[in-house]
């Protein structure tokens, strides 16, 4: 219920019951007032037939007393006028006419305890108004009543009945009480109407502001509220449209710069705060996310960090992260959380041609929600009726990287919300994941020979607590190994430094060859090797050593106008059998290769304790 309504209501009550109570108070006060009118015109007429029946037995007249009360009743307005006289009157005088006996037990009452009686009732629509005094024989005036009657002082002589109709009465006051009402119920309305006209403007006012704070409930402060006259209603409405720009201007501002930042606006039906709103924390999110990330130490807690995102934040499950490497190459990274995992949403065959990854291809997002089939690469394999959303991550001006969003067909509408978000969070990363990409190329160049590919001495330094760390914990025995080509400066001298880079090269290939990838293949001077073997027994690593030397011995390189073989010498100490340390150990390894040097060359000594005394000075 409106204002207006309620105020009108709440009138039309209080004129009602105000109408009420006046009605109520006019009747009783119009019927006192009947009442006493009546009784007081009654008593007098009683008195006057009192008078007239003194003056009549006084006179001898006292006869024509019927004659009489037939002309008062014509004077007074009375339908009856009746006299009754006492048993004590009856006695003394007899009874007199027969209407002069009691009628009935009002008289009789009366007669008998001398107070007057008053009745009101209604006969056939006529309001009648009775009333019965009693006649009291008294000694003052002239005659006095004991002169005649033979009754002591006080003793009821007789009573006169009157009756006389107050319909015309009670109708006048029925009419006044009516008009009254009229006059009330007429000020009431226009009271009603004039108060209306007040509050209409109120009442606008409150509508119209009840509409703007509903559609600022939905984010749209673009509601203004019709100008009022110039009074507080008026400046409550100015007031309110002021603020209501204030709000407006400040959000589309706001919105405007958040879009910019997130590339999504908000739609056309969309709560507009709520949107921003939203967009504010995803991008206070994703400014976390890149603190996080810039001090993570490997790209590959990068993608860790990001996969959570993904799984937590946005609730996509199965994704793919792919990295490019090379010019035609790409490696999955992550595949549903799980760490270089096989790829499992695409055909395989993206990377090793890794222009079929149409992302990686082209550099732009690849919408497979809006689109499915888009990318010929997509293979959901099992997970049928699934669809995704590839974005590249750019890096130094090209596709360093892929993730790959994957979602059931009935989530793809959802996914397509979150897109923007997931942009601003790749967004972030690119410039990170590029500069962790840099620092670990840099990092990679200084721990590894350029030339040969292998890890220089370097990252023996950096990486020999760890292994040494790592064999203690395995307890497992690490087999240390000296290589130094014979004579190799004759190469250089004879067929010029070229050549002599020729066979280093051929010659690390033929190390690389030899042993297992988790050993360790080291250029470790000019033109000097060392390789750590894991697991090994001081036999086996013999045998890997002999292989080695046969390898060498025969392996032939080509260079100008020449074919080159060459033989290498090798020491061999075992850690931790030979060494309490793991340098010492390699020491003792250099100690073996001397002696293979002394011994003639071209061939593989295991290190003895009694080598190291003839050494230890040399060291
Ligand atoms: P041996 O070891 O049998 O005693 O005789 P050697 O002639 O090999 O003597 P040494 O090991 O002392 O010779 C090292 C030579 O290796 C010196 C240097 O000219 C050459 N050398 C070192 N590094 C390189 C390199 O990177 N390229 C080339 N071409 N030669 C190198
Ligand atoms: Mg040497
Ligand atoms: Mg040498």
């Amino acid at each position: 219920m409106n204002l207006n309504s309620k105020v009108t209501l709440l009138f039309a009550a209080v004129a009602l019951g105000i109408l009420v109570m006046l009605v109520a108070i006019s009747l009783y006060a119009f019927r006192l007032f009947s009442i006493n009118s009546s009784s007081a015109h009654v008593r007098t007429a009683a008195e006057v037939v009192r008078v007239h029946l003194t003056e009549a037995m006084i006179q001898g007249t006292i006869q024509h007393r019927e004659q009489f009360l037939a002309r008062l009743m014509e004077v007074q307005g009375l339908s009856v006028a009746r006299v009754v006289r006492s048993p004590a009157v009856s006695q003394q005088f007899g009874d007199g006419l027969v209407r002069e006996l009691p009628a009935d037990e009002i008289e009789r009452a009366v007669l008998a305890d001398g107070r007057p009686r008053y009745e009101l009732r209604e006969v056939e629509g006529d309001t009648l108004f009775r009333g019965t005094i009693p006649f009291a024989a008294t000694t003052e005036g002239t005659p006095n009543c004991l002169q005649c009657h033979n009754v002591p002082e006080g003793a009821v002589l007789g009573a006169v009945t009157m009756e006389m109709s107050i319909t015309d009465l009670k109708e006048r006051a029925l009419l006044t009480v009516f008009g009254l009402v009229a006059v009330v119920a007429l000020f009431t309305l226009l009271a009603v109407a004039l108060v209306r006209r007040i509050m209409r403007p109120v009442g606008e006012a409150a509508r119209d502001v009840e509409v703007a704070v509903q559609r600022a409930l939905k984010g749209d402060f673009k509601s203004q509220i019709s100008a009022y006259p110039d009074d507080e209603i008026g400046q409550i409405a100015n007031d309110t449209n002021r603020l209501l720009s204030y709000l407006d201007g400040g959000l589309e501002r706001i919105t405007q710069r958040v879009s910019q930042l997130t590339g999504r606006s908000p739609l056309q039906d969309e709560n507009k705060l709520e949107a921003t709103i939203d967009m504010v924390n995803s991008l206070a999110d994703a400014s976390v996310f890149k603190q996080a990330i810039e001090e993570d130490e490997t790209k590959a807690e990068i993608y860790d960090r990001f996969g959570q995102i993904l799984s937590e934040r946005f609730d996509v499950r199965s994704y793919s992260i792919y990295e490019a490497s090379g010019a035609k190459q790409m490696m999955p990274i992550q595949v549903d959380g799980e760490a270089g995992a096989a790829c499992r949403w695409c055909d395989p065959q993206i990377l090793v041609r890794s222009e079929m990854c149409r992302a990686k291809r082209s550099g732009h997002p690849v919408d497979g929600l809006k689109q499915p089939g888009i990318c010929y690469a997509f293979r959901p394999g099992d997970g049928q009726g699934h669809r995704h959303y590839c974005m590249p991550i750019i890096q130094s001006g090209s596709v360093g990287s892929v993730v790959q969003l994957v979602v059931p067909e009935q989530e793809a509408a959802h996914l397509i919300e979150l897109t923007a978000f997931i942009h601003v969070y790749v967004r972030e990363m690119a410039p990170v994941l590029e500069a962790k990409r840099l620092t670990e190329t840099l990092r990679d160049s200084s721990l590894r020979d350029a030339m040969t590919g292998l890890n220089n001495r370097r990252f023996l330094e950096e990486y020999a607590d760890t292994l040494i760390a790592s064999a203690r914990r395995r307890d497992i025995s690490l087999a240390i190994l000296v290589l130094d080509l014979d004579y190799f400066k004759v190469v250089n001298d004879t067929f010029g430094h070229d050549a002599g880079d020729a066979v280093l090269k051929a010659l690390s290939g033929v190390l690389r060859q030899a042993v297992r990838a988790s050993d360790m293949v080291i250029r470790f001077g000019g033109e000097e090797f060392l390789i750590v073997l894991q697991e090994a027994t001081p036999e086996g690593a013999e045998r890997v050593a002999e292989n080695i030397r046969a390898a060498v011995e025969k392996l032939k390189v080509q260079v100008s106008g020449a074919v080159l073989q060459k033989t290498i010498s090798i020491g061999l100490s075992m850690f931790p059998d030979d060494a309490e340390t793991f340098w010492q150990a390699v020491k003792f390894a250099d100690v073996a290769l001397y002696r293979a040097k002394e011994q003639g060359r071209n061939r593989v000594v295991r290190f003895l304790p009694g080598m190291w005394e003839g050494h230890a000075e040399s060291y």
